[in-house]
């Protein structure tokens, strides 16, 4: 997916001051740091920034299924139309546990509960 220069500008200020928040903290001896750790900090915040990202879109996702589908969905089973009502979603990713509302639906004749956007 292709990010905008705006974006990229706005990255590269987190970035660095990212880079200032971590070599500044009291305790922190960049000197005598090692890589390892270095590592494990970046890691850290690119897991929680595509986390946060992931979130961001899989709810957005959620409100143009709500407003242009309606509130009606075909059971992925039986196609039998259901209504959809507000629930929350609990992924595991590859950036860790995502949460975000989604509506849900629930088939009575099938007995099963199924997401529209799955
Ligand atoms: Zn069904």
């Amino acid at each position: 997916m292709a990010i905008s220069e705006r974006t990229r500008n706005l990255q590269q200020q987190l970035v660095e001051s990212l880079i200032n928040d971590a070599s500044g903290q009291v305790g922190v001896d960049l000197e005598s740091m090692t890589f390892a750790l270095i590592e494990q900090f970046g890691h850290g915040i690119g897991r929680d920034l595509a986390a946060a990202v992931e979130k961001g879109l899989a709810e957005r996702q959620a409100e143009i299924l709500n407003t242009t589908h309606g509130q009606q969905y075909d059971c992925p089973h039986c196609g039998r139309p259901c209504r959809a009502e507000p629930g929350n979603r609990r992924l595991t990713t590859l950036d860790g546990e995502v949460e975000f509302s989604e509506p849900k639906c629930h088939c009575r004749r099938c007995r099963r509960t199924f997401f529209p956007s799955a």
